[in-house]
């Protein structure tokens, strides 16, 4: 597995890779990996990537004033070798001044889908997550890049960037992998110890209570979202941030019953901010 801190190393890779017909496949991450980060090398191979680079860059631009920027768990090591170990072929790991040079002005900005639920209470994230992304789109050039349904509406912003801007690249999305009891994988579950671990539940909770009462027939967005809301609410160590159903491609709110919504929940546990979702469609639930 090659290792690359500097842009021009990691596209003289990408140069070579494409040279030699092979189709590479991009998974960004902010390190710290778990299962769900693995399942993404693996998904970018069965998707009929030749060599799969990760990038681990956990990304100022994207972190807003009193957020966990400083915090954000690292561990160079243990992630190299859990990304050797899932097959991937490269790893870019670039320094904050490698991806923002002195002077660094450019941002991209998806407007209307960064707006609502997570664009909410973090107004910078998508404006960061877009450039970033963009950035590392011309560095790994990648034919398919791999992202997470977990953060779904950084999924949707993605896919607008790409469509937008006429980037050539397939967006691929992964299922959300689970920890035993429920509580979707993230580096962030680090943050939380104890009677927290057990409260983060609720998130995971009130979206399978959801997808009950959807797969018992019920339709309307506001009476699905309402109860998983309930869940959350009813939790004492946790405080909501939202819970709501939108429409599963442009994430807009649903104007009355439906056959395909995405309910998605935020909320604050002890140290720890918390988002989940799940979507529901025509008698099933993923
Ligand atoms: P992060 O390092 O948290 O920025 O995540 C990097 C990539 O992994 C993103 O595409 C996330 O959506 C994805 N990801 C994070 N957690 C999970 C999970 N539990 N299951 C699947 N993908 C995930």
């Amino acid at each position: 597995m090659e290792i690359f801190r500097r842009p021009g190393e990691m596209q003289a890779w990408a140069d070579a890779q494409r040279a030699a017909g092979r189709r590479i496949g991009l998974v960004p991450t902010m390190g710290y990996l778990h299962e769900g980060h693995v399942s993404l090398v693996r998904i970018a191979r069965e998707r009929g990537c030749d060599r799969v680079a990760a990038t681990i860059f956990v990304n100022p631009t994207q972190f807003g004033p009193g957020e966990d920027y400083e915090r954000y768990p690292r561990d160079e090591e243990r992630d190299l070798a859990m990304l050797r170990a899932a097959g991937a072929a490269a790893v870019y790991l670039p320094g904050v001044r490698d991806v923002y040079p002195e002077g660094y002005q450019t941002f991209v900005e998806v407007a209307e889908v960064s707006r609502g639920l997570c664009g909410d209470s973090r107004p910078a994230l998508f404006r960061g997550v877009a450039t970033v992304v963009a950035k590392l789109f011309h560095v790994g050039k990648p034919h398919v890049a791999v992202f997470g349904e977990k953060d779904y509406q950084q999924l949707a912003v993605i896919r607008r960037m790409v469509r937008d801007l006429d980037l050539d690249v397939e967006i691929v999305a992964a299922p959300t992998v689970r920890e035993a009891d429920g509580l979707a994988m993230s580096s962030r579950n680090q943050y939380l110890e104890g009677e927290d671990r057990k409260a983060a539940r609720c998130l995971s909770r009130g979206l399978f209570l959801a997808r009950n009462l959807f797969l018992e027939g019920e339709r309307d967005p506001t009476r699905i979202a309402s109860a998983a809301r309930a869940v959350v609410e009813a939790e004492t160590r946790a405080t909501l941030e939202y819970a709501e159903a939108r429409d599963p491609e442009t994430l807009g709110p649903l104007r009355g019953p439906s056959d395909r919504m995405t309910i998605l929940v935020a909320a604050r546990v002890g140290p720890a901010r918390l988002i989940d979702n799940i979507t529901l469609q025509g008698g099933e639930a993923t």
